[in-house]
């Protein structure tokens, strides 16, 4: 049994199989799917997913790449659709200066305001961090929040104590399969027992065996099985 905690189930990229997917990932002892909203669309085409099947949780989210998308009437909306039982984290939100697609600064502010939100309505977060550990972790430690999954890690084990240290979790995917990810299953192997999920962030990201396809839930499998053996878990 596995949750993936960060899946994009609303891309167009299942719009012609949504269903099988799903099925393929009862199928392979997937038992959650949290469906991760990016923008004011896809935080809203997430609840609707989860309200459409059982195992699909949603989160609502500006990630950086959409930043100029945030402001009081986006938050307004969001508060309100945190009071939805489908709805189980604020996210994907943080900070991508790898991208650049919007200024640090107005990256910055639509983090900020949406940490602060999450810790208003009591809710989790989930973080997009790319080439900006620092400022990312200097506005987490400033929200207060203690509920944090870095998602998709993929920084420095240095980082990964800091967050450790924090109580927050690491999601790792399909990048620790990768066979030049020497450095990122070390992390894999340092991480305390509690203090990890696992994601596909499909469509994105497949696992090794499955590169160059659309990722999916049921590719989690895969994941599990590297985080296993790099951890030497026993049947
Ligand atoms: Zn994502």
């Amino acid at each position: 049994m596995v949750i993936d905690t960060h899946a994009h189930l609303d891309f167009h990229q299942f719009d012609e199989d949504r269903d099988e997917v799903i099925k393929r990932a009862i199928d392979a002892g997937v038992e959650r799917i949290v469906c991760c909203g990016c923008d004011t669309e896809s935080s809203k085409r997430c609840i609707d997913l989860a309200k459409q099947y059982d195992l699909i949780d949603a989160t609502v989210g500006i990630h950086p790449s959409d930043a100029d998308q945030w402001n009081d009437e986006v938050a307004n909306n969001f508060v309100v659709q945190s009071a939805l039982s489908e709805v189980v984290a604020i996210g994907e939100i943080g900070l991508d200066y790898y991208r650049m697609r919007h200024s640090e600064d107005m990256q910055k502010k639509a983090f900020r305001e949406q940490l602060a939100l999450a810790k208003e309505v009591g809710l989790p977060v989930i973080i997009h961090t790319r080439d900006s550990a620092r400022d990312v972790y200097d506005l987490l430690i400033e929200s207060g929040l203690e509920r944090v999954t870095l998602h998709c890690f993929n920084e420095s084990l240095e980082f990964a104590e800091k967050a450790w240290a924090r109580g927050w979790k690491l999601g790792f995917g399909g990048t620790i399969t990768y066979p030049k990810n020497e450095e990122l299953r070390k992390v894999v192997a340092a991480a305390p027992e509690g203090l990890f999920v696992l994601e596909t962030d499909c469509p994105f990201l497949p696992p090794q065996s499955h590169r160059g396809e659309r990722n999916e839930p049921a590719f989690i499998t895969e994941v599990a099985a590297v985080v296993s053996d790099i951890r030497r878990y026993q049947e």
